[in-house]
Order: structure tokens, then sequence, then C-alpha cells
């Protein structure tokens, strides 16, 4: 198996008038394929700049990035589209569905951007994959009339169908509740052990435990990188 993700000094600086800040510092990374990986740190810590670089959303100030085998660091922006539709699907905290379409046209659009949609014929319908995330019988619904967790079940169901190998899932319990959180990062882990490769940002010390790996970040930099410094646990002995 090939490493999913591979990071050599990867730095990230933002120009804000005359500041410069240093959002990563040189970071050094390699996740294997199929790896399920909790990156923990608090505000501020280069969590989502991480994120960005690994999918792609942003560019790196130097360093090297190579994802699902491709050296992404020097593509141009039609390149970087193809990588994106192929190679990552994203989960963000505020859920960023579409709404004004429905359960199943979020999740189809997201498959149609990946080139997967039911013209290849080739993939699991939009309606499978929302009934394998326990919303069969939600299809129809608008954003607006699903719960919170609910409406992440829908965005993750909208990652999945892409097919795409790596998921990457910045603060995907930040606005639910514990037991809704706990059904979304059961969700994650089971992709996981799938064989999918999940990155899950948080700055709760607590959901770190459920990982294999645990990256906990400082000032754009990482201080410590395996397994979770408060021990492992699984999810239903959680609480937070
Ligand atoms: P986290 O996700 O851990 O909260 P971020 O990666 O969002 O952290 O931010 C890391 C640092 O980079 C912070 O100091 C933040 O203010 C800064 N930063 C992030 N994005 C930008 C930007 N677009 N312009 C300027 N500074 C930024
Ligand atoms: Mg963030």
């Amino acid at each position: 198996m090939p490493n999913a993700i591979e990071l050599s000094g990867v730095a990230k600086s933002y120009e804000v008038g005359a500041v410069t800040v240093t959002a990563l510092h040189a970071v050094d990374l390699t996740i294997a394929s199929g790896e399920f990986v909790v990156v923990l740190g608090p505000s501020g810590s280069g969590k989502t700049t991480l994120l960005n670089m690994i999918g792609a959303l942003d560019t790196p100030t130097d360093g090297k990035v190579v994802v699902a085998g491709q050296d992404i660091t020097g593509a141009g922006r039609s390149e970087l589209f193809a990588f994106r539709r192929q190679s990552v699907g994203f989960i963000f905290q505020s859920f960023n569905l579409f709404p004004g379409l429905t359960a199943f046209e979020n999740v189809q659009f997201g498959m149609d951007v990946a080139g997967r949609g039911a013209r290849t014929g080739a993939n699991q319908s939009a309606q499978d994959v929302l009934s394998s995330v326990g919303l069969g019988e939600r299809v129809q619904h608008f954003p607006h009339e699903l719960s919170g967790g609910e409406q992440q079940r829908v965005a993750i169901a909208r990652a999945l169908a892409t097919g795409n190998p790596i998921l990457l899932a910045d603060e995907p319990t930040g606005e639910l509740d514990f037991n809704t959180g706990a059904q979304v990062l059961r969700l994650l882990q089971s992709q996981a052990a799938a064989g999918r490769t999940v990155l899950v940002v948080t700055h709760n010390r607590e959901i770190s435990r459920i990982a294999d790996r645990v990256l906990q970040l400082s000032g754009g930099r990482i201080i410590s990188d395996g397994p979770p410094p408060d021990g492992k646990a699984d999810i239903s002995e959680l609480s937070w």
C-alpha cells in the first residue's frame, strides 16, 4: 500500500499588512492508506491550514505535498481541480450543504462533481449511500428540515459518494451534541476500517482518544505523534 499522504518541510505563512503570520512551520508527516488519524490542537494551532494543504484548498509557502501518489506542490489549477475531484472528500464543522437542494440532490451533486454520478453507473446510488448513513427515509428533506447530526451525515454521505479514498473532516462534531457527535465519529471511524484514509481535526482532547494515531499541533508545529496521550478509548466510553 502506498502512503496516502506525504508532507516534507511544508510551511505556510500569510502576509497580513506588514505582519507575517506563520500558520505551519516545516511540517514532515507520512500517513499510510487506511489510517484513522486525529489532529488535535487548540484554536489557532494550524489544524485547518494543515488540512487545507493536504486537500489542495490552499498552497504551501514551502515544502512538498504528495497525496494519493500525486505531487500536488507544483500543480496548476486544472490539475488541482482534478485532484480534488478524484482524491479527497471534505467534511466541515458547519456541514456546508446547499440549502436549496434536498439530501438526495446534495449527495448526487457531490457525485456529479467527482464524475461519479448516475451517468457512469459505476458506483452506489445517492439513495444507497444515504441509506448507509441511516438517512434512507430522509432523502427528500431539505437541510433546514434536518437536525444538525442528520445534516452532518448528509455531508458525510456526499463525501463518501464520491468514492474518493481520503476523507478530511474539520471539527465535524463542533456543532453537535454528544450523542449525535458520537454517531458521526463512529461513521468516520468505520470508513477507515473499510479502507479509506481518514483525518479528523478537533480541539477536543477527549475525542482524540478514539484514534489509532494522534498528531498534536501547537503553534504550527507537530509536537507529538503517536497513540492517544490519554489512552485509547471506545466512543461509548467518552464524554465531552
Ligand atoms: P486552527 O484551525 O487550528 O484553529 P488555523 O489553521 O485556522 O488554526 O490558523 C492557524 C494560524 O494562521 C492562526 O494564527 C490564524 O490566525 C492564521 N491564519 C489562518 N488563515 C489565515 C489567513 N487567511 N490569513 C491570515 N492568517 C491566517
Ligand atoms: Mg480550524
